[in-house]
Formats: C-alpha cells, structure tokens, sequence
C-alpha cells in the first residue's frame, strides 16, 4: 500500500482567508447590499503596465509565425530576462552574472521548490509574525521550525542575538505583515551569524521595489558576505503587477556551497530535472519591466500604493495608534486599540464600519492583538476606510 507523505497531517489548518471569507460573506448575509472596502487583500489592484503589455503581445505574434516561433527555453531561465535582472542589480551596485539569475514561476513556487537544495535534518528558523507558507512548506517538507518571535519593543524587526538554533533562516524585507524593513547593519548581522554557523538565509524581497528610504538595502546581495550564504528570492507580483500572471526570479550566488556542494549547481540540476522553464511569452513581459520605460511605469503604480501607505499612516497618526510599516512597505501593522483581540477588531471594522482587514494573529502567536492594512487597495476606498476609522475611534 502507497504510503502519503504524512506530513500533510502535521499541517496547521489554512484558517486565515477561509475564516474571513466566512465571517464577511455572512455579514453580507445579514446585511445584503452592504459595500465592504476590502483593506486586507495582499493582490494588487491596478493592472499589468504598458510596456509589459505591449511585450506581451509582440511575443504572441512572435509564437504565431513559424520564423520566430520559440519551442523549449533554457529550464533556468531565457537569457534575456536573467540578463535584464542581472542588469538591474548592476545599476544598484550588486554584480551578479546572469548564471546566478534564475527564473522563477513566482516567489511562492520558488519557496516551495527551493527547500530541494536543504536536507530535511536542518532546522528552519522563521522569524514571526510571518507569511504563513515558509512554515507550511517546511512541515511538508518534515523539516523542525524554531520561531523567533519579535516584538514590539524591537519594532518586529528580528534580531541574531536572541538566535540559538536554525540552519535554514527565513528573512523578509520589507516584511508581510509588519512592514518592517531590515536595515543594513541589522542585516549584516544577520549575515555574519549564518556565515559563522554555516546557514543558510532565504532572503525574500518580495516588496524590495516599496523601498523608498535610500539608505534601506533593497538586495541581501548589498551586504558583504551575503554571497557566500545567502539565496534572494524575487517576485514581480507586487513589483509590476504580476499576481495572476506569475513570474518572479532567484538568486543562488556561484560562491554559495555547503558540504562541498555548489548550491547554484544544485538548482541547475534542480530545475532542468523539474522543470521545462517559464512560458516565452511572460519572460518577455518580464524583461520590459527592466527597460527605462517599464521602471518609470511600474513606479507610477508603485506611487498609488505608497500614496494608499500615506493616507493610512496619517488616519493612525491622528488616532495615536502605534503601527509599524507604511513607509517603505505596502503594509501597516497596526497595534488594536482598547485591548482589543486581533479577530474582536476585525468583527468590529466589519459590523460597524463595513471596512475588512487582516487579525494579526494569522500570522503566527506574536501577531496576538496586531492588525494587518494592506495598500493594495484603491485610493477611494482608502480614504473612504480611513474616514470611517477616524469617525469609529476619533
Ligand atoms: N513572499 C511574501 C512575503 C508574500 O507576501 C507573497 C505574496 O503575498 C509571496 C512571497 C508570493 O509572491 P508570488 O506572487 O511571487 O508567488
């Protein structure tokens, strides 16, 4: 008889999004015809920019015409885009050769995927509050979690002092749900910790392009040392708009080896034994995204979400609510007012002010008593959630 992989029963039930989908389509229920402004959702809302769709379609012409048709790609990734990323770096100072690039059906696929290179045996360290899928994905994969919880007090930005075990360390900056954002001595220290113990850091820069701030590092790779321990994982979802259309890209320095093994080779073999490459078709809209006119695009849609952050920010300002977050990152991680538990708030935003939100404690224990906004929403119905909070709690 076929044995599962039992860790599938390990895992936590998926709770977060089904229980506020239940809980507001049964408010809708009660109060049918209610307009709920959704300020919780992590997908973006403007679409795709010119230049990418422009790309696009010059790419299916090209899939029409036996001359340009294009069949199988490279498995890692065309050399055009890992080229264009390569470049990207460059114009930050971070040299990277495009072999060191790889293309990537999105950060979530990759996350999964990449925990192919570590032997189950290494523990994960997960700092938290967290994206809920680097635990999912390390219980399947049968690998033991050590949460580093963060706190207020340190403005939920981890820290390797109070780090005893985890060779595996999942780091994300800006950081979903709290926003925060690790600066570069903060980092360093990071690197430095895992280069003594040998670990290895999974940096995901899935909101790196909501960095504002210019001394903020946007790249691990910014940090000296990083290479020899770290893997970037990078996602045009937020970036330019790529949620449903899915393409990200990954970072596995040449100088990375643990136990003699070269973990860029690694994933080489990785890839070309799983998997026949990204689709023609999106790697071209990928690349436009790297041309001058693809950047000034996508920063116009940036600027609608960081303007979103903005309002939010001041409603909370004005309401005295501790928050983190907001100014290089497109969440604000807010604390609940009067004591409130994480779900009593939501309830609370939902039944009087029609406005839905994330409860905090979805994202791991120390999330308890904190509220995710997110600014992915319209401008309308941000303004229109912040006047209806101010109006709540003024
Ligand atoms: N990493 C973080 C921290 C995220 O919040 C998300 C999506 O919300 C992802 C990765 C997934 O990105 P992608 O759409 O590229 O799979």
């Amino acid at each position: 008889m076929l044995i599962p992989n039992r860790h599938y029963a390990e895992l936590k039930e998926s709770y977060l999004f089904a229980r506020i989908a239940e809980k507001t389509k049964a408010y809708l229920a009660e109060y049918p015809g209610k307009r709920l402004l959704r300020m919780g959702i992590g997908d973006v809302s403007q679409p795709l920019c010119p230049a990418v769709i422009t790309a696009l379609h010059a790419a299916v012409e090209e899939q029409a015409a036996k001359e340009t048709f294009h069949g199988y790609l490279p498995e890692c990734g065309a050399p055009f885009l890992r080229e264009a990323v390569a470049k990207h770096y460059e114009s930050r100072g971070v040299t990277l050769s495009p072999e060191e690039v790889f293309v990537s059906s999105g950060a979530s696929d990759e996350l999964g995927h990449l925990l192919d290179l570590f032997a189950p045996e290494n523990p994960a360290l997960i700092p938290e509050p967290a994206y809920p899928a680097y635990a999912d994905a390390s219980v399947l994969a049968g690998r033991r979690i050590v949460f580093l919880p963060t706190t207020p007090e340190e403005d939920f930005l981890p820290s390797p002092a109070r780090a005893e075990e985890g060779e595996l360390v999942y780091l994300c900056s800006p950081n979903n749900p709290t926003g925060a954002v690790l600066d570069r001595a903060r980092l360093k220290a990071w690197v430095d910790w895992a280069s003594r113990r040998g670990a290895v850091i999974l940096f995901d820069a899935a909101y790196e392009a909501f960095i504002a701030d210019e001394a903020l590092p946007h790249s691990i790779f910014e940090i000296e040392g990083a290479r020899e321990c770290a893997v970037e994982i990078c996602s045009l979802s937020k970036t330019a708009g790529f949620t449903g259309t899915r393409l990200g890209y990954t970072i596995i320095p040449r100088e990375l080896r643990r136990g003699g093994m070269s973990l860029n080779a690694m994933w080489v073999r990785n890839r070309t034994t799983k998997s026949n490459g990204v689709s023609y078709i999106l790697q071209r809209g990928g690349e436009a995204v790297f041309t001058p006119e693809g950047q000034t695009q996508v920063r116009q849609t940036l600027r609608i979400y960081q303007d979103n952050a903005k309002v939010m920010a001041s409603a909370l300002d004005r309401l005295g609510i501790r928050y983190t977050g907001g100014r290089n990152a497109p969440y604000l991680w807010l604390e609940c007012p009067r004591g409130y538990s994480s779900w009593e708030f939501f309830d609370l935003l939902l039944r009087r002010i029609q406005v839905v939100g994330t409860p905090g404690e979805g994202f791991g224990e120390s999330g308890e008593g904190w509220f995710r906004f997110s600014a992915f929403g319209s401008p309308e119905d941000t303004r229109e959630a912040m006047t209806r909070l101010q109006e709540l709690l003024g």
